[in-house]
């Protein structure tokens, strides 16, 4: 086999089980590709070669005895820095928690080490995923593969950018408003926003509980869909897991990719698919929605009209919920301690500020100002409690929505990649890339990102958003496998073979 690296995590499960490669080959393979190009990517912020090689050997020692394997066994993995990992530092790209190396797994990384996935390492990510770009790591951005001078999206660029460097076949992420769908929009990767309580958050370092979903971040649809179903399901540790088996969402990517629609209805979101949106992206929406069509679909538009608030909703309600959950970095029991200069016999408080003031960035610094401020009394009620009402309003829109169409579709993210820095000192600016992918984690309920094609304006990567009812997850890979199948017959080939090689690319 030429090259491992450009397998699809499935193909790859293909090759191991029929003996055509082993795990060691293909772990090995990625930790040759990001030793090759991480110098220019920066996808990592750690990584664990010798675990890596160690899972991957015992991966090929259960299958050289027979056991039984899981059909990802073997497949190596890249993991956001903001997942607990017993035994491997876990910072959530913040100097707060520099060097910290948690004593537990997240529920997902040991669902992912009990069916034998070699744990590559950590990827970057936005401090406490805050961002839309990655350039919030306190460790320095990532760069898109595609155009090394541009964003790759946040707050999981790290993983996004893994993937689509051929850095790793599969990695996961976490989606507060958006940051494994929009970063996946614009590096050309697939990502899904599961349910939320699909999956597990035990061992997710928490922005803001009501919002954080883990999800799958691939290069196809069919891998999104292996990986979901292996990290999903109830949690007893997880107060918000749902007690119910998922839907077969393999079985749904299968059958989706046989290209047939005929009875399917979907909604085109009147209010995210019109102002504030690059031409070519939008130009890549419609033809997509014309290929949902050709394969059957048939196709309305639905207005949801709260949806317009949802940017204003969330930056209410994750800062209240993110304050109160960053209180927990005190500098008392783990994490970075600073003594404050000048102070002779410094007090628990004093030393607390000295170390929040050293360990968080400024875009942390602005949500706990942010959220403090709209819960605090006096104002509660006026903020967090209307952002909670308007919450209501815009979930209804979806069950409204639902009652007329399977799924709704819009653009991902309003551009593609943007250039480093451009949005960097102007944080509105900033936020309005999330635009379409909120008013999903409001609700609570699925989506994914595909890769809808290059902009003609600047020859970058354009995402495709499919929302589903919640518990429906099998509906985004129904679509997304069609419409996935649908554009690689127009393109000829994978998207991702169409992005520049890096340096010491071998492909
Ligand atoms: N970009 C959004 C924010 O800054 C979403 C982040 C996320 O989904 N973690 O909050």
């Amino acid at each position: 086999m030429s090259d491992l690296t450009r397998l699809t995590a499935a193909q790859a499960a293909d090759a191991l089980a029929a003996g055509e490669t082993t795990s060691v080959a293909l772990t090995q393979a990625a930790l040759d590709r990001i030793a090759a190009v991480e110098g220019a990517v920066h996808a990592f912020l750690h990584v664990d070669a010798a675990g890596a090689l160690e899972q991957a050997a015992a991966s090929d020692a259960r299958r050289a005895a027979g056991e039984p394997l899981h059909a990802l066994d073997g497949v190596p993995i890249a993991v956001k820095d903001v997942l607990a990992t017993d035994g491997l530092p876990t910072t959530c790209g913040s100097k707060i928690l520099e060097g910290w190396v948690p004593p537990y797994d997240a529920t997902v990384v040991a669902k992912l080490k009990a069916a034998g996935l070699p744990i590559l390492g950590k990827t970057n990510m936005d401090e406490f995923a805050m961002g839309s770009s990655t350039e919030h790591s306190a460790y320095g951005p990532t760069y898109n593969p595609w155009d090394l001078t541009r964003i790759p999206g946040g707050s999981g660029g790290g993983s996004a950018a893994a993937v689509a460097a051929f850095e790793a076949p599969l990695a996961l992420g976490t989606d507060t408003g958006g940051s494994i769908r929009q970063p996946g929009a614009v590096t050309g990767t697939v990502g899904v926003k599961p349910t939320y309580g699909g999956v597990s958050r035990y061992g997710l370092v928490a922005m803001a509980n009501s919002l954080d979903q883990v999800g799958p971040v691939t290069r196809t649809v069919l891998d999104a869909a292996l990986l979901h179903d292996l990290i999903g399901g109830h949690d007893p540790l997880d107060s918000t897991s749902i007690d119910q088996p998922l839907p077969d969402l393999v079985a749904a990517a299968r059958e989706g990719a046989a290209g047939d629609l005929s009875g399917l209805k979907v909604g085109v979101i009147t209010e995210l698919s019109g102002d504030g949106y690059q031409a070519g992206v939008l130009a890549r929406f419609q033809e997509s929605v014309d290929l949902l069509v050709k394969a059957g679909a048939e196709v309305v538009e639905v207005s949801c009209p709260n949806f317009v608030h949802a940017l204003a909703t969330y930056y209410l309600i994750m800062p209240c919920e993110a304050s109160s959950n960053l209180a927990k970095f005190d500098a008392m029991r783990y994490g970075l301690r600073v003594l404050p200069e000048g102070i002779d016999n410094p007090s628990a408080e004093d030393v607390m500020r000295a170390s929040r003031d050293a360990g968080f960035g400024d875009e942390v610094k602005r949500r706990i100002i942010l959220g403090t401020y709209a819960l605090s009394s006096g104002y509660y009620d006026a903020y967090y409690g209307t952002a909670q009402k308007v919450r209501t309003l815009i979930t209804r829109d979806f069950d409204a929505a639902f009652e007329q169409v399977d799924v709704l579709v819009s653009p991902t993210a309003p551009t593609t990649a943007f250039e480093l820095g451009e949005k960097l000192d102007d944080p509105i600016a900033m936020y309005l890339n999330d635009l379409a992918t909120i008013p999903a984690n409001l609700a609570g309920v699925p989506g994914i990102s595909l890769p809808s094609g290059l902009a003609d304006e600047d020859g970058l990567p354009a995402g495709f958003q499919i929302l589903a009812p919640a518990l429906a997850d099998d509906r985004l890979y129904r679509v997304g496998a069609a419409l996935e199948a649908a554009l690689e017959a127009q393109w000829g080939a994978p998207l991702l073979d169409k992005a520049p090689s890096l340096d010491g690319d071998s492909a």
